[in-house]
């Protein structure tokens, strides 16, 4: 059995963990988002590739869900002393990953190369692949104009009201050659609860998997989880921007999303009164907890997901 996650940072991990607690190495593949990696101190920074994978090798920062846990900011803070910028916060372990990670591009290494090297240092055992070796960079287009994604998320903290994405390079981008290899050859794709807009659907685009989907395997299963719960999100800005773009936030408005590509879909409990207008959509639905406050809800879920598309581990 393949199964292949796709992911933005905080939601997605937290599923991919779970699903990394029951697959075996072989049967996972987590193709996370790269439309949020910037440039910063000169460092290339990829904070949803690294949110997956210190969550999956168990060094996340519990409380904030990125960076790293035993984390100091002797560097950030000294650098913001001498004029620095001090928007976007990396502590002194995290600053290694770039660091070495900024050497190792630069050295002509590949994205996809230098993350499976990571893992490996790390002991994470199943294969986390960026969608892309090339940049390709999330835009948002808002009342205050176009900023960068990282501009509007940490440093406009997602004040302004947004009008529209936009994912550059995306285009001209291939998806990265193990990252297609994984999902051509997939038995079910599982869209973890990510942000819709700026997690997932650069992902969708990059791996083509909309509107024209790359071949996938007969009988094959496209499974996806509302990270809104009673319509709001339970981080970040989701709900505030299917407000912003006059779209009601639910987990019905997620299944629209992603209607025509996702076969099964997972909600919360507290959502039940959308059953049938989901099921209206032609998805499968389930309802149950989507809230993962434990690892022990991460498995939990991840249980219940591969249970509903019929996976039997
Ligand atoms: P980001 O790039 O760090 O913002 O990460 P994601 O896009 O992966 O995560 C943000 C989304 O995850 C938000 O829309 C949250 O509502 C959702 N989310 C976070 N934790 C949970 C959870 O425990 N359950 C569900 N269903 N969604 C969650």
């Amino acid at each position: 059995m393949k199964i292949v996650a796709l992911a933005g940072g905080v939601g997605g991990a937290k599923l991919a963990h779970g699903l990394a607690q029951i697959l075996k190495p072989e049967e996972l593949t987590v193709i996370v988002n790269t439309g949020d990696d910037f440039e910063h101190y000169g460092l290339y920074i990829c904070p949803d590739l690294d949110t997956v994978c210190y969550t999956l090798a168990g060094l996340a920062n519990p409380e904030t869900g990125w960076g790293r846990a035993d984390e100091s900011w002797n560097a950030i803070e000294n650098a913001s002393k001498l004029g620095g910028p001090a928007w976007f916060k990396l502590g002194d372990r995290d600053l290694g990953t770039h660091l070495e990670r900024t050497r190792r591009l630069k050295a002509g290494d590949s994205l996809s190369q230098i993350t499976q090297d990571f893992c490996k240092a790390w002991g994470i055992q199943h294969t986390v692949l960026p969608m892309s070796d090339q940049p390709i960079r999330t835009m948002v287009d808002t009342d205050e104009g176009e900023l960068a994604f990282q501009e509007y998320f940490v440093h406009r903290r997602c004040e302004p009201r947004v009008k529209g994405f936009r994912f550059e390079g995306a285009d001209e981008a291939e998806p990265a050659a193990k990252a297609r290899e994984a999902v051509e050859s997939a038995d079910a794709v599982v869209i973890c609860p990510s942000n819709p807009w700026v997690s997932v659907d650069p992902v969708l685009k990059i791996l083509s998997l909309t509107p024209t989907p790359l071949p996938l395997g007969e009988g094959n299963r496209v499974v996806a989880i509302s990270p809104i719960i009673g319509g709001e999100a339970i981080k970040g800005p989701a709900a505030k921007m299917y407000r912003e773009l006059r779209i009601e936030p639910s987990a019905l408005a997620v299944a629209k999303h992603y209607q025509g590509l996702v076969t099964h879909f997972v909600m919360d409990t507290i959502d039940s009164q959308l059953i049938e207008s989901v099921r209206g959509l032609n998805m499968q639905a389930l309802v149950t907890n989507t809230l993962m406050k434990s690892h022990v809800d991460r498995k939990q879920l991840a249980s219940e997901v591969l249970q509903f598309i019929g996976v039997t581990v």
